[in-house]
């Protein structure tokens, strides 16, 4: 098989001497890995392509029953968010993209779930608030695989969650917290993240997070996305902590500090 497609790059990790094994998310086939040989040290086919969640162009080609092939080349079409100057974006990009080789399917091309990695990059190159971009990224990639509970209304009483709050179990139907009863397992997203939520299933990023989304509230809809995403992965993501929950950001422009 002979495979040109675009992709972001997932994860590199070394395989014998120069050579290491690349994880990208390909637009034409979903997730696919192979060996970049001599990765290090070809410029010339890998120069400088294979940082985690830049976008690449690429040539891939494997032989009749080899689960592993070969990328022949990559060549940068965008690179990683913030790298070298981002560092709120950069962590953000780490974390992205394992989700993506957390939830992302293999060999199954996945356009839309393309088309948001492209839009939350561009945000996080933009220099929106990377939080917000990372959260924006957790409701859409949670809501793309199935995992994102309706949030229009209580299933029991049909009161809008936006104005009583919700109250969620992975895997279940949301409800009020008036419906869900006295259970601490429940997630509680207050009205105005649930509000939130939905502006983030209605517009893109740069509408979502100008103005910001108040601190609270992305990290209601982190711990929310947390415990959704736990139901199916069943460990937390190894990158999560690297992603502040707003605090850091609201810090840099509070009053008489310098941005
Ligand atoms: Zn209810």
């Amino acid at each position: 098989m002979h495979l040109e497609s675009t992709g972001f790059v997932l994860r590199t990790y070394p395989l014998r001497e120069s050579d290491r094994i690349v994880v990208l998310f390909s637009r034409a086939e979903g997730k696919v890995r192979g060996v970049a040989p001599r990765a290090a040290a070809s410029r010339r086919r890998f120069g400088g392509a294979l940082s985690v969640l830049g976008e690449v162009e690429f040539s891939y080609r494997e032989k009749e029953g080899q689960d592993l092939g070969r990328l022949e080349w990559c060549r940068v079409l965008a690179p990683t968010p913030g790298e070298g100057r981002d560092l709120d974006a950069f962590y953000v990009s780490q974390y992205m993209a394992e989700i993506l080789e957390q939830m992302g399917r293999e060999r199954e091309a996945d356009e839309h779930l393309y088309r948001l990695t492209r839009a939350c990059a561009g945000a996080l190159a933009q220099g929106l608030t990377a939080t917000a971009v990372a959260r924006y990224f957790e409701v859409w990639t949670l809501r793309l695989g199935g995992l994102l509970p309706d949030l229009a209304a209580c299933a029991a009483c049909g009161r809008d969650l936006a104005k009583t709050g919700a109250a969620l179990l992975p895997g279940e139907e949301a409800v009020c917290a008036g419906c869900r009863g006295l259970n601490p397992a429940a997630c509680t997203l207050p009205g105005e993240a649930v509000a939130l939520v939905r502006r983030m299933l209605a517009r893109p990023p740069a509408e979502v997070v100008q103005p910001d989304p108040t601190p609270d509230h992305l990290a209601a809809v982190a711990r929310m996305a947390a415990a959704q995403f736990l139901h199916v992965t069943e460990r937390p993501f190894r990158t999560a902590a690297m992603v502040a929950v707003g605090h850091r950001e609201a810090a840099k422009v509070a009053p008489g500090r310098e941005r």
